[in-house]
């Protein structure tokens, strides 16, 4: 059995799904077909769910946007008097309803529970497709059996549970091929979570690892995992070849090509995942696996914007030690803040964070009140993995760093924006 894992880029039209549905077509044995939501759906739900959640009128029309979008894709794939239009309908009847009801207090549940509406409609859309072109297939509402904690917007997965629950729904005696979606999941007492935005690659992998496959591929808009952003970097190219603990390390340094969720559960269970292009499912792209031999790979460039540097003296000019570091993790972790790097002497501490300006200023105002704050926003932390001199004057040249650090594998260097 293998698990397809098709993300929102690949299903944003009727080509799409007609390019997802000649995919699996030429896949053949036991299939599982995880998608997210079409297009940029899930920030549109976002959308609606605060103005729900601040009755703002703007609600009826962000649901009528939802609506075309996704009917305009169902009219160019289907007959009219097709059962999907059924299917949707009810879909949007029961988003309307939490719509038109009062909002409880908690936005992270409310959040939930409207923005699953995108992978729902969109594997409804699927499913039915794939029916229509003779692909035999079962729809799976995943909120029943991947199980989690109530921890909204970024659940914790009950592995034994969901993995009693999955081989069990996943019955491949009663249909060759599941369609089911990313990213959300649900409680014991059957409530809607999410797993964290662009989770579908670790939804992906977690049923790879409960329903033990032989693989996982994500079919992406890119190549396969490249040595840097082809967007930023014309000499980028595939690397075909990868380890896991190469690829987790990429992960959390910024390349956006896979979630930092993903490596583990593959891992732990020596699953191959491969990366490769919906516009060019002939080529092989790039595997991620266990290798032990040493692997030469090409210097690999990631570019995290949007980050914010600060520096802390303690006002008392006590030093950093031990005690002073862990009570400023725990603030960042109260703020679930991201730590992409630090360095410290005496009596400073400098971090990378990835900027939220939701909490940016309570966060500040909190550490003000023990420390002196020297920061600065809107910065990029440029990480090099397999480094050498030249790699480092292309990419970084003369530019003034904020900060720079080198380990053995690893340069990184943070930078003011504009450079
Ligand atoms: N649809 C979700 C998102 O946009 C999950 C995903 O795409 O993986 O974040
Ligand atoms: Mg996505």
């Amino acid at each position: 059995m293998k698990v397809f894992k098709f993300g929102g880029a690949s299903v944003k039209d009727a080509a799409g799904v007609k390019n997802l549905s000649s995919i699996v077509h030429h896949q053949h044995g036991q299939l599982v077909v995880v998608v997210s939501a079409m297009g940029k759906t899930t920030n549109l739900l976002e959308t609606l769910c605060n103005a729900y959640f601040h009755k703002d009128p703007k609600v009826a029309s962000i649901m009528k946007e939802l609506k075309s979008f996704h009917l305009a894709i169902v009219d160019s794939l289907f007959p009219l008097n097709d059962e999907v239009y059924k299917h949707l309908e009810e879909l949007f009847t029961n988003l309307e309803n939490i719509l038109s009801s009062e909002s409880s207090l908690c936005y992270d549940y409310e959040y939930d529970r409207i923005i699953c509406f995108g992978e729902l409609i969109s594997t409804t859309i699927i499913s039915d497709y794939l029916k229509m072109e003779g692909i035999d297939n079962q729809f799976i509402d995943i909120r029943k059996y991947l199980k989690t904690d109530q921890n909204y917007r970024n659940a914790n997965i009950d592995l034994e549970l969901s993995g009693q629950l999955c081989r069990e729904a996943f019955d491949f005696n009663t249909a060759p091929v599941f369609v089911t979606q990313g990213f959300i999941a649900g409680t014991r007492t059957n409530q809607t979570t999410t797993l964290g935005r662009e989770g579908s690659d670790y939804t992906a992998a977690l049923l790879a690892n409960l329903l033990n496959a032989e693989d996982v591929t994500i079919w992406k808009d890119v190549p396969g995992v490249m040595n840097a952003d082809p967007k930023e970097y014309d000499k980028a190219q595939v690397i075909s070849r990868m380890s896991y603990k190469e690829a987790i390390e990429l992960s959390h340094f910024g390349a956006k090509v896979i979630h930092p969720k993903t490596i583990k559960p593959i891992q732990n269970k020596q699953i191959p995942l491969y990366v490769r292009s919906f516009l060019h499912p002939e080529s092989t792209g790039t595997v991620i696996q266990e290798i032990d031999e040493h692997l030469k790979l090409p210097p690999i460039y990631i570019n995290k914007a949007n980050q914010c540097l600060l520096t802390l003296t303690p006002r008392d000019f006590s030093f950093i030690a031990e005690e002073k570091l862990s009570h400023i993790f725990a603030i960042l972790a109260q703020y679930k803040l991201k730590l992409n790097l630090m360095q410290n002497s005496a009596i400073s501490f400098s971090f990378c964070i990835d900027c939220n300006s939701a909490v940016f200023n309570t966060f500040l105002e909190q550490l003000q009140e023990e420390f002196e704050v020297r920061y600065n926003q809107n910065v990029k932390l440029i990480t090099i993995r397999h480094y050498n001199d030249e790699i480092i004057r292309e990419i970084i040249g003369d530019s003034p760093t904020l900060v720079e650090q080198r380990s053995r594998t690893t340069a990184q260097f943070v930078l003011r924006n504009h450079i």
